[in-house]
């Protein structure tokens, strides 16, 4: 393995900034958001624009080193980094444009879902995308993207209209229904494998205020909000964005401090449209459950409820996450997540059930590489704490409450919440009969597999 390269040739070529092992910025740069992962590369090229992508491609694979792309650095595994290779970061490239007329933005690839959020807001349009304002657009869309509305509008890739892509050999295409139509179907869920994407064009929609904000019930009332929730979600109007979360009260403000440290059901909505509507969606479930410890729904604006979060997960913590796509949430299944739920070693671990219905199942699982259109929740079991002592203890909590409730689901979950040590089964049952299609699309557009530090699909032999 290479430990020092030559960089001269690089930055001769290149307008943003190299930084290497002997850097005093390289510790800061090269951390990751979560604290679990330590990874060296020999160099971070901090890319300024398409013509930097382009000579860092290059300049990886002649010197045929582990190439790794860095959006926002948000990925479970840490797969925007790599040890003793090139991280191609992109997180200084954060132009968004928009465009009124047609509802499109066209956004860099070293955005967060904050920066898109902003930028879309002022003219009361938005892009269906995560939770969490601070996650990367680009690794967060490109497999695939779920948020609050994903019912009414769809993935974030049921959203992307055409990309910039620099391809293994280091030549540039546009990727739209009508260009390299193979390559944007790629695109829509397979993850960062066939190339670095320089631009994502996507389709808004007419987003300004919400009604929103998270309703907490004792969890001794969970058996019963779950049974109820699962009734209640299909008859719920699509503009009601609406997950389900077993976790704790954190001990810290603004939570009421008789609830701190107790464990919570949680329901966290985001009604897209008024109090009166989003109160009147929500009654028919609220009716049927007791009294909850607190509720903080609100009217704000749709970019407050995308960092409502923000505070309570800040960089730098240990998380562990396993996920799965859920096809139905039986009763013995509910019993299997209050038991594990119990357990939580953490005050900010947590299992998270997100809806993947509505718009999501109105398209066909093969329109784009992105499969689980069946399923009617993507689960996420994540393991956190800022204490590094405590890695394993959130670790081995999240396998066995995953290896308990998994019988239950279906074989695959949403990529982005795998950690690297699922296998290969795991991704295949993630893509389905989407899986060969997208090795074909590999082997056309990244034969040699360039492009390996991901979830990776091995190019079709
Ligand atoms: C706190 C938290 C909350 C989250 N909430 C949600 C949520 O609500 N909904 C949801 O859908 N997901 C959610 N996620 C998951 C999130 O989508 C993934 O972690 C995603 O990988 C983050 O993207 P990133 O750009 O920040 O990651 P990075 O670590 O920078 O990159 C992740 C992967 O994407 C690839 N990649 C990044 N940029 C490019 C590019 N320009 N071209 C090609 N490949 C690229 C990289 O190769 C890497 O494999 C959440 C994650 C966290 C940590």
């Amino acid at each position: 393995m290479n430990t020092t390269l030559n960089l001269t040739e690089l930055k001769g070529k290149f307008r943003g900034q190299i930084i290497e092992r002997n850097d005093p910025k390289f510790n800061d740069v090269r951390a990751l958001y979560n604290g679990m992962i330590d990874k060296r590369p020999l160099a971070i090229a901090q890319c300024a624009n398409v013509a930097d992508v382009i000579t860092a491609v290059n300049f990886g694979r002649d010197s045929g080193i582990p190439i790794a792309i860095r959006g926002g650095g948000h990925n479970g595994p840490g797969l925007g980094s790599v040890n003793d290779g090139l991280v191609i970061d992109l997180s200084q490239m954060r132009g968004v444009r928009v465009d009124p007329t047609s509802r499109t933005a066209r956004v860099e690839p070293g955005c967060t879902q904050g920066d898109v959020d902003h930028a879309t807001h002022a003219f009361g349009l938005a892009v269906p995308a995560g939770i969490i304002s601070t996650t990367g657009i680009a690794g967060l869309t490109l497999s695939g993207g779920h948020g609050y509305l994903t019912r009414k509008y769809g993935l974030t890739v049921d959203n992307l209209i055409e990309a910039d892509v620099v391809l293994a050999d280091g030549s540039f295409v546009t990727a739209g229904r009508d260009k390299n139509a193979d390559l944007l179907w790629a695109l829509r869920g397979g993850g960062g494998n066939f190339g670095v994407v320089t631009s994502f064009l996507f389709q808004l929609h007419p987003v300004s205020i919400v009604f929103g904000g998270p309703i907490a019930f004792d969890q001794k009332h969970a058996r019963t909000i779950m049974q109820q929730y699962r009734e209640f979600l299909g008859t719920a109007p699509e503009e009601l964005g609406i997950f389900l979360g077993l976790k704790s009260v954190l001990s810290c403000a603004p939570f009421p401090q008789e609830h701190w440290g107790k464990r919570m059901c949680l329901l966290m909505c985001c009604y897209d449209g008024s109090e009166v509507e989003g109160k009147k969606a929500l009654a028919p479930l609220l009716g049927k459950l007791p009294e909850p410890w607190f509720d903080w729904r609100g009217t704000m604006p749709y970019p407050a409820v995308q960092s409502m979060f923000d505070g309570l997960y800040p960089k730098g913590m240990q998380w562990y996450w396993r996920g799965d796509f859920v096809k139905t949430l039986t009763d013995a299944a509910i019993d299997t997540h209050l038991a594990q739920a119990a357990q939580t070693p953490t005050e900010l671990s947590l299992m998270h059930l997100y809806p993947i219905d509505g718009a999501v199942h109105r398209r066909a699982g093969g329109d784009t590489a992105w499969n689980c259109r069946d399923a009617t929740w993507s689960m996420v079991i994540a393991g956190i704490d800022p204490d590094p002592q405590k890695a394993g203890t959130v670790t081995r909590w999240t396998k066995a409450y995953w290896e308990a409730v998994h019988p239950f689901n279906l074989g695959g979950a949403y990529p982005n919440f795998m950690m690297d040590d699922e296998g290969t089964a795991r991704l295949e049952a993630s893509f389905g009969e989407n899986y060969s299609r997208l090795a074909g699309v590999k082997k056309k557009y990244d034969p040699k597999n360039l492009f390996r530090v991901n979830q990776n699909i091995k190019p079709a032999a």
